[in-house]
This record gives structure tokens, sequence and C-alpha cells, in this order.
């Protein structure tokens, strides 16, 4: 195994070449485990159940107001070195593409011009409201997109804990590597 170690605090940059290289040559040992392959499956539906929710409480045209014309983003620069490895990696079993460049100078890599190209996201980044959402929408609107977000999160840590699993038991160096690339950030 040549793929160079990354820690936490590696540049944002390293995380993602060490993502890619990683998912190219163990996808396969991943996607063939059918416990991973249902995990990521119940993921992507709570993601999509959340960015429904998203949308049927008003939340997302008041995200794209804020973005196009008020200029003012949650998703600022920095935000993108929260984000470790292991994340990365799923993000790529989960098929989304990470990005070479940053779309705007002034936001988190991750951000582009449609929003977040993430699937799955940092606990801060889910879980986030401003006070402008939280004055616009009603709390019956807001606690149900919260339990949306709860099966996400929950979805989410089961399938980084299968995982780090399958690493320690079947795979041990891929164990260290992935331990070293997912410790979680705080917030
Ligand atoms: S959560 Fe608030 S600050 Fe962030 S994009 Fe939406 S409206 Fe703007
Ligand atoms: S939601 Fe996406 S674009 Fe916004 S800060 Fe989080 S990772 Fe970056």
């Amino acid at each position: 195994m040549t793929l160079g170690e990354v820690s936490l605090k590696s540049s944002i940059r390293e995380k993602i070449e060490w993502a890619e290289a990683f998912y190219l040559k163990y996808r396969d040992r991943f996607i063939k485990d059918p416990e991973i392959c249902e995990l990521l499956h119940r993921l992507k539906e709570a993601i999509y159940a959340s960015r429904r929710e998203m949308a049927n409480i008003g939340m997302t045209v008041e995200c794209e107001f804020c973005e196009k014309d008020e200029g003012g983003s949650c998703c600022g620069a920095g935000m993108e070195d929260r984000y470790d490895g292991g994340l990365l990696l799923i993000n790529l079993l989960l098929g989304a593409e990470l990005p070479k460049r940053r779309y705007d100078p002034a936001s988190c890599l991750f951000l582009g011009p449609d929003g977040c190209l993430l699937l799955a996201r940092e606990v801060i980044c889910i879980n986030y409201l401003c006070q402008k959402i939280l004055e616009h929408v009603d709390s019956k609107g807001i606690a149900s997109l919260r339990e949306k977000e709860g099966v996400e999160l929950e979805v989410l840590f089961i399938l980084r804990e299968r995982i780090r699993k399958i690493c320690n038991t079947s795979y041990p160096t891929l164990s260290q590597k992935v331990r070293n690339c997912s410790k979680s950030t705080a917030k």
C-alpha cells in the first residue's frame, strides 16, 4: 500500500487527493459489503428527505436568495477544513464529485453555483440554521426538518462505524489510514 497518510491537519487538497486515491484503490472492497451498500442507500435517501424538507419549509428559497442577492452565505472560506478524509471518502462512495477549484474565493471550497456540492456533510453543516431562517420558518417546520436531519446523522454515524469496523477486522493496514483520516472535528 503506497497511499500517503493524511490527518485532520492536512490541507484540504491533500485530504481530497487521499480520498480519491483511496477510493480508486479500495472502492470494490467497500461496495461488496452488503451492510455498507445498504447504509449508503439509506444515507442517500435520508439526505434527499432532508433536502425535500428544506424545500417544503421554504428554507431552500431563503438560502438561494441569501446566496445570490444578499451575498450572505454561511458557507464561508475555511469551512472545508472541518472535513476529514473519511467523510470525503463517503462522499465519493455516494457518487459525489470533489471540486478541484474554489467557485467563490470568499466561500467554502465545497460551495458550488447551486449550493453545496457534497452529499454527506459534517454535523455543523447539517444542523446550522441562521437567525433569519429561525425567524421566517415556523417551529413546526423547524421540528420537521430536525427530525429528517436526525435520521441523516444517525445513518451517517452508523456508516462511519461500519467502515471503521471493516478496516479493523479485515484490512488492518486500511484501518490505521481510515482512523487517521476520520477523527471527527470539534464544532
Ligand atoms: S442558512 Fe441563513 S445565512 Fe446560510 S445561506 Fe441560508 S439564509 Fe443565508
Ligand atoms: S454546507 Fe457545504 S458548502 Fe456549506 S460550509 Fe458545509 S460543506 Fe461547505
